[in-house]
């Protein structure tokens, strides 16, 4: 008998994060894929009570809340992604900024009242995006926000951890073949149980297009992506998307319509793919080029799919109106 029905395939999606995620795992049993199923929930719905600017009382949103006034003591697990969003800003020259919360809350892409502001909130809200004004005290586990206007968003960040903190508790259980996708931030687990690789869709970017460009062939990496596609609104004509350039405070307005991140880390993948979709195609391909162990698939509105060389024997265009770029 083949090794594939030595598992038995065991899929769940449940809401969290503001998004959908789907599970995909060869458990040894159904009833073990069930457990599996809700231990893996249990830890998302952790990270989302503690990092959650939309929970009244997650670590992030008492952050805010005494930001100008006091410390708070934060789980380690938050602390760590503070932590991390801090040195990230250093590493993608500030086009991966935590401290920009202000402007998302400002826009709310996706949300309630998004809306295009006025140019001088805007201006005003920029002067409140320094990250060294966020303190912290290892020692403690304490943190503070000096500046009484700058809040802190984990939402490009702390799905990426999500996802890997997924994988981790599906291979504590001991299964050895899985797909995480939290909406768009994807780690397979293994390969294929047929013995190959995953092939994995890298989604159209484009508005109402449900397809694919192509195809990834990938064991044991995470692939995340971040695009204008995914959390948007158009008015007059004008598409305004979720990810906002910390140097104008409008959203990153450049040729890229997508970029997707192959590495070992989710949550690295996270932060990665927004920063090149700040930085652009050419600085966003000499930065990653620059990364070990990092590789990328960067699209652009234009139709040309670029390729870094670790993935160009990876990747097959599915789509004929998509070329790839030499
Ligand atoms: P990415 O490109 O990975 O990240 C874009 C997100 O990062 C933006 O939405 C913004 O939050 C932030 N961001 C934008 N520009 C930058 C920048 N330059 N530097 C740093 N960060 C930036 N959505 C809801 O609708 N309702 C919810 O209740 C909700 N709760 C959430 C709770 C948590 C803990 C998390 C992690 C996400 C939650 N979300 C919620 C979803 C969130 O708002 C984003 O849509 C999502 O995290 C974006 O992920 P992405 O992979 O699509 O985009």
């Amino acid at each position: 008998c083949s090794e594939e029905e030595d598992y038995q395939l065991v899929q769940e999606s449940r809401f969290a994060l503001g998004t959908y995620n789907q599970v995909t795992v060869y458990a040894p049993s159904e009833e073990e894929g069930q457990d599996i199923m809700d231990a893996v929930f249990t830890r998302v719905n952790e990270i989302e009570n503690l990092m959650s600017i939309n929970v009244e009382d997650s670590d992030i949103s008492k952050l805010n809340e005494k930001a100008g006034e006091s410390s708070v003591t934060v789980d380690p697990e938050t602390f760590h992604l503070l932590d991390l969003g801090k040195e990230y800003k250093e590493l993608t020259d500030g086009t991966f900024n935590i401290g920009i919360g202000t402007l998302i809350q400002l826009w709310d892409i996706g949300g309630d009242d998004q809306q295009v502001p006025e140019e001088a909130e805007i201006g005003s809200l920029l002067n409140h995006t320094d990250l060294n004004q966020l303190i912290l005290n290892e020692d403690s586990y304490e943190a503070r926000i000096e500046d009484p206007e700058m809040i802190v968003d984990l939402g490009g960040i702390a799905k990426g951890y999500a996802v890997d903190q997924a994988v981790q508790v599906i291979k504590n259980h001991g299964v050895e073949h899985a797909i995480v996708d939290f909406g768009g931030d994807v780690y397979v687990l293994g390969g294929n149980p047929d013995g190959n690789d995953w092939r994995i869709g890298i989604s159209t970017p484009e508005i109402g297009e449900s397809g694919v460009v192509g195809r990834l062939f990938s064991s044991d990496m995470s692939v995340v992506s971040s695009g204008d596609y995914e959390r948007y609104f158009i008015e007059n004509d004008q598409l305004y998307h979720h990810i906002i350039d910390p140097s104008t405070g409008h959203p990153t307005d450049n040729e890229l319509s997508s970029v997707t991140v192959i590495s070992d880390s989710a949550l690295e993948g996270d932060i990665l793919s927004t920063a090149m979709f700040v930085m652009g195609l050419e600085d966003g391909l000499d930065f990653v080029n620059d990364l070990e162990g990092v590789e990328a698939v960067l699209i652009t509105k234009s139709k040309e799919v670029y390729l870094t060389t670790g993935v160009s024997d990876l990747f097959e265009i599915m789509d004929e109106e998509y070329t790839l770029a030499d």
